[in-house]
Parts: structure tokens; C-alpha cells; sequence
């Protein structure tokens, strides 16, 4: 490929808005020009200029094998030459249906569409149209797609570019939108259709439930008659093989999946039980739809990573982030800064601070640590010596199964020289 990042990048802002298709790419957070990348394979990708990076995005969590697996490769090979999209239903959604409900106890029944905004944006029409109620709880700092009704109090992107909310949804989109702060089981009443939940908060850094905190949902739902949403975009088949259900023992009434299950290609999903899912068109009144829903080359592709992983390999996965996460934190106090590396399973956060803290527990927590201004000469310090974090302090780091110990091993000992070059920013 010829030219450079800046080169590519300012060619992509003349005729996409800000260069990026996600707000989050454009390095807004941190700064400077971000790499444009031509291919990946495993835990690394190459930009235009050559450079390899060890990346801890991984597709913000699309990509659990790490990049251009082989046996997904091949897959894709194989689906993309017979034709890759009909109109019509085809074996491969029906294969990846059976591997998602077969992975978890009490979902019975999935749809496929094409993203996780579409998921948890059908999931919500479902809970509305099934409990005939209009108001929905979601959580301070949660990020669940961009549809307009969820997008306040969004974390992540939003967070990222200092907005509340976005401009362009009416207050009517909103008004039936309840937010609360994360970790605690605000009251329900009979006019909540549904509470919406990250079972772990990945979206301002990494927020964990308290213990108590996703049953209590589940106990004050069920006093009222709302429905419990999981969204399980980031946590689905990565948190463990069955999801945060198995993961906590807390079971939804809806779940929503994205990410993981499209193997790196524009997948979502979102289900539940049979009666409740049988609202929906054909069978019942919620209309839901898709042209590229149950797409060819993205169930392939899915139900590939579903076969592939194991759950011995999750638990080897978790083992490793935990023991990454531990050298991570110890790296970082070396250098003379405060660290805090929360985990759940394989997902891992990282908070950097001048002052001793406590992991966060909610966004407004989540928020001082994220706004202190140390990401930002971290994540350079880092991206110089080829490590690729995310470009933004909302975000967790992706360890994928591709990443080696001594990828994990490297990154702990630059993190003592990033985490100094922080130290000394001013
Ligand atoms: C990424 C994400 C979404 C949105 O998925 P897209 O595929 O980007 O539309 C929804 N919920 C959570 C928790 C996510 O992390």
C-alpha cells in the first residue's frame, strides 16, 4: 500500500465526515493521527506505512480468535463463492442459531440482524411490545448502540466526545427512557417494560456489577412485571461460554448478542424465550426485519468462532488476563503512578491515576479517572512502541486467544516506560 497514515487520513476526512465511520477511530480522546490499517493476522495488525502493532482492540471485542483465523479464512472462502446474500433462509443462520441457543440455558429462540445497535433497538421494541408498557431503565455510562432512545448516558464514544446525549434525538425518543446509576437497583413500577443492563460495564472502561447488583435486577423485575435485558454485545461467549448467565447465574428475559458472534463480519442477535419471541412478525405484532439479516458469510463466519472456542479455552483466556492484569497494575506503580486493572473473565480494564483510588463502581466514578488526562501520554507512549490500545480512556483492552504470553509479557514491560512518560506529562 502507498502513502501514509496522514496521507490516508486526510484523504478519508474530505469525504467522510471526521475520516472515521465510528467517532471513536478518529483519535479525538488522545490525539493525533490514527493508523490506517491494511491487514491483520492474529493479535496484530499492519497499517499503510508497514507498521505492526500488538492490538489490544481487537474490533472493540468482534474478534475473540484474534485476526484472519485460518479456519475462518477458509470458511469465508467457501460461503463467499457461493453467492452472499438470497433473501431467503438459508442453513447457516439456522446453524448459527443452534450454536447461540445451544451455548445458553433458557434462550430458546434467536433472531439475526445485522448489528448490536439493531439488537438491543429489536430486543427494546419486543420488551415494549410484549409487556405493553412504555418505559425503559438503562444505566448511567452503558452503551448499547446508537439507536435514539438509548443513546443517553451512552459512556464510550459519547463519553469520549463529551456529549450527554447526541444531538438530533427529540425528547419524545427520550422520554421514555429512564436512567439510573449503574450498580444500584433503583424501584420499579408497573409502567417499566424493561431494564436494560450490561451485566459488566464495558463501555466507561470496565465497570463490574457488585455483588448482588444483577440479581437484585432480576428480583425487582420480577416484582413488577418488567422484563430483564441483557446486553450481551461485549460479554456474550467471551465473559464464558455461556455468556454473563452462566458467568453470574443470573438469567434475563432477553439477551442481546453482537461482536463475538459475527466472527468479525456485521452480526447481532437478540432472544429470549419462545413465547416471548413469538411477538414478533411473522407470528405476532412487533415487526422486525432485515435485507442482510441471517447474511451468509457473517453466520459462517460466527458459528465458526462458536465451534472453534472451547470452553477450556475460555478458562485459559480468563487465567491469562488475570495474571496480565496483575503484572499490568504492578508496571504501572513501578513507574511512581496509581493503577487499577479491574477483571471479569477474560475482559480487563485500566485506570491510571496520581493518587491512590478504588476501582470505580459507577460512571461518575468511572469519569474522574477516564478525564484525568493520563490516558493520553499513556496510549501514545505505547502505540510508539507498537502496543495498540484503544484511543480513548472509556475503553477495555481486548486480549484475544491469539495473544502469546510474550505479547503479554512486552506489553507489561513497556507499560513501566509508557506509565513514566505519563508520570512526567504534565
Ligand atoms: C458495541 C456495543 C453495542 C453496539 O453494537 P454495534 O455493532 O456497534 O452496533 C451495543 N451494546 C454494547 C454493550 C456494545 O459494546
Amino acid at each position: 500500500m502507498t502513502g501514509t497514515n496522514k496521507s490516508w487520513f486526510d484523504r478519508a476526512q474530505a469525504v467522510i465526515p471526521g475520516g472515521v465511520d465510528s467517532p471513536v477511530r478518529s483519535f479525538r480522546s488522545v490525539g493525533g493521527t490514527p493508523y490506517t490499517v491494511v491487514s491483520g493476522e492474529g493479535a496484530y495488525v499492519v497499517d499503510v506505512e508497514g507498521t505492526r502493532y500488538l492490538d489490544f482492540v481487537q474490533s472493540y471485542g468482534a474478534s475473540l480468535l484474534g485476526h484472519a483465523h485460518p479456519e475462518v479464512v477458509a470458511v469465508l472462502r467457501d460461503a463467499v463463492a457461493k453467492g452472499t446474500t438470497f433473501g431467503a433462509p438459508t442453513p447457516g443462520e439456522v446453524l448459527l442459531a443452534e450454536a447461540i441457543t445451544g451455548r445458553v440455558a433458557g434462550l430458546e429462540q434467536i433472531r439475526l440482524v445485522s448489528s448490536g445497535t439493531e439488537a438491543v433497538m429489536s430486543a427494546v421494541r419486543l420488551a415494549r411490545g410484549a409487556t405493553g408498557r412504555d418505559k425503559i431503565v438503562k444505566f448511567d455510562g452503558c452503551y448499547h448502540g446508537h439507536s435514539d432512545a438509548l443513546l443517553v448516558a451512552g459512556g464510550s464514544g459519547v463519553a469520549q466526545m463529551g456529549l450527554p446525549g447526541s444531538a438530533g434525538v427529540t425528547a419524545g425518543a427520550v422520554g421514555d427512557t429512564i436512567v439510573a446509576p449503574y450498580n444500584v437497583v433503583a424501584p420499579l413500577d408497573d409502567t417499566v417494560a424493561a431494564v436494560l443492563v450490561e451485566p459488566v460495564a464495558c463501555n466507561m472502561n470496565l465497570v463490574a456489577p457488585t455483588p448482588g447488583f444483577l440479581a437484585g435486577l432480576r428480583t425487582e423485575c420480577d416484582r413488577v412485571g418488567a422484563l430483564l435485558i441483557f446486553d450481551e454485545v461485549i460479554t456474550g461467549f467471551r465473559l464464558a461460554r455461556g455468556g454473563a448467565e452462566e458467568y453470574f447465574g443470573v438469567t434475563p428475559d432477553l439477551w442481546c448478542f453482537g461482536k463475538v458472534i459475527g466472527g468479525g463480519l456485521p452480526v447481532g442477535a437478540f432472544g429470549g424465550s419462545r413465547a416471548l419471541l413469538e411477538h414478533l412478525a411473522p407470528l405476532g405484532p412487533v415487526y422486525q426485519a432485515g435485507t442482510l439479516s441471517g447474511n451468509p458469510l457473517a453466520t459462517a463466519a460466527g458459528a465458526k468462532v462458536l465451534e472453534i472456542v472451547g470452553a477450556e479455552d475460555y478458562e485459559s483466556l480468563c487465567e491469562r488476563v488475570a495474571s496480565f492484569a496483575t503484572r499490568l497494575g504492578e508496571a504501572v506503580r513501578s513507574a511512581g503512578l496509581y493503577a487499577q486493572t479491574p477483571t471479569q473473565g477474560p475482559l480487563l480494564g485500566l485506570y491510571l491515576s496520581r493518587e491512590p483510588f478504588e476501582a470505580p463502581t459507577n460512571f461518575d466514578e468511572a469519569k474522574v479517572l477516564c478525564e484525568n488526562g493520563l490516558y493520553r501520554p499513556f496510549f501514545h507512549a505505547m502505540l510508539e512502541r507498537g502496543v495498540a490500545l484503544a484511543p480513548g480512556a472509556y475503553e477495555i483492552l481486548f486480549v484475544s486467544l491469539a495473544h502469546s504470553d510474550d505479547d503479554l509479557s512486552r506489553t507489561v514491560e513497556l507499560a513501566v516506560v509508557a506509565a513514566k512518560a505519563a508520570a512526567a506529562a504534565s
